[in-house]
């Protein structure tokens, strides 16, 4: 039985659930308690706040968790990083107040800067030989120069709407995050083996990210032709139609180069083209 960590309300718990479920294990929410739809899966899902989840694991009172990389690089404590799970994207930047003429990061040299993060902005501003005062607030980070308690923040940004709304401007994008999946150092070895069939599951789950299954029918003297429009595709399957003179050809896509693919594909006398969503793929 292995247990993991999962934030149990915010940006990351949702995704955090999801990846958890398409990987065969889902967790019933009403109970907050684990089920294993496969029946062979010794998992439990531990729920906590972010910032306790690197310290759960570095204590081994959970196996593995999954938090966004900025807390585990924040607490320092000794967790190992096994994998990247790509969702839960951002980065934590200096911002300064809108009418700031910025031209270096010298320019934070004697301020008073506002953030949740002050172990990565003190090592930024130790590399950068900048001396700071760094002004460690839990929250509300945002409005801190407006009212004065400091000249500039350093906080999580994503889209910078919420910057814009407080006058703001990034001036220093400093560390860039997403979620991961991080472990106890030095895992016995029936544990490691939970934890390495569970990775084997997210990969292929990953790896579908993206990925249309594509079914055409295709005249015969074209095939070679539509071949060559699909690079980078070991080998499509190709099967014969009843009707005499054409072929089914099915291959995987990914999504953003589809619809390019598929007005070449057409032009040259495809039809009856299907695009079906991927679950997983298993190599
Ligand atoms: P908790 O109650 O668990 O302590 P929280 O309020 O500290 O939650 P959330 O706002 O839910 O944290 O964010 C969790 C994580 O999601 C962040 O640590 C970060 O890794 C990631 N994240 C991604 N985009 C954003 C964003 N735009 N703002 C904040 N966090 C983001
Ligand atoms: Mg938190």
């Amino acid at each position: 039985m292995i247990r993991i960590a999962i934030q149990a309300k915010g940006r990351l718990n949702e995704e955090s659930i999801e990846l958890l479920a398409e990987a065969g294990i889902s967790v019933d929410e009403s109970k907050r308690k684990l089920l294993a739809r496969s029946g062979d899966f010794p998992i439990e899902v531990l729920y906590l706040r972010d910032d306790d989840i690197p310290q759960a694991v570095a204590m081994g009172v959970a196996d593995i968790g999954i938090v966004g990389l900025n807390e585990v690089e924040e607490k320092q404590f000794p967790v190992e990083v096994i994998h990247k799970l790509g969702f839960g994207k951002c980065r934590i930047s200096l911002a300064v107040p809108k009418a700031v003429e910025y031209t270096s990061p010298q320019w934070f040299d004697g301020k008073r800067v506002a953030t949740s993060y002050p172990r990565i902005l003190a090592k930024y501003f130790e590399e950068n030989s900048i001396r700071a005062e760094i002004h460690e607030i839990a929250g509300s980070v945002e409005i801190a120069p407006s009212v004065g308690m400091a000249d500039a923040i350093f906080d999580i940004v994503s889209s910078g709407g919420t910057l814009v709304t407080n006058g703001l401007k990034e001036v220093e994008k400093v560390f860039f995050s997403e979620a991961v999946l991080i472990a106890t150092p030095g895992m016995p070895a029936e544990k490691q083996q939970v934890i390495d069939q569970l990775l084997f599951r997210f990969e292929a789950v990953e790896r579908s990210r993206g990925m249309k299954y594509v079914l055409m029918n295709l005249p015969r003297e074209v095939l070679d032709e539509a071949v060559k429009i699909l690079p980078g595709m070991k080998s499509p399957t190709i099967l014969p139609l009843a009707q005499e003179g054409w072929c089914s050809l099915h291959v995987v896509i990914n999504e953003n180069e589809l619809w390019h693919k598929i007005e070449r594909l057409k032009a040259i006398g495809a039809e009856d083209i299907l695009v079906l969503s991927l679950e997983k793929m298993i190599l």
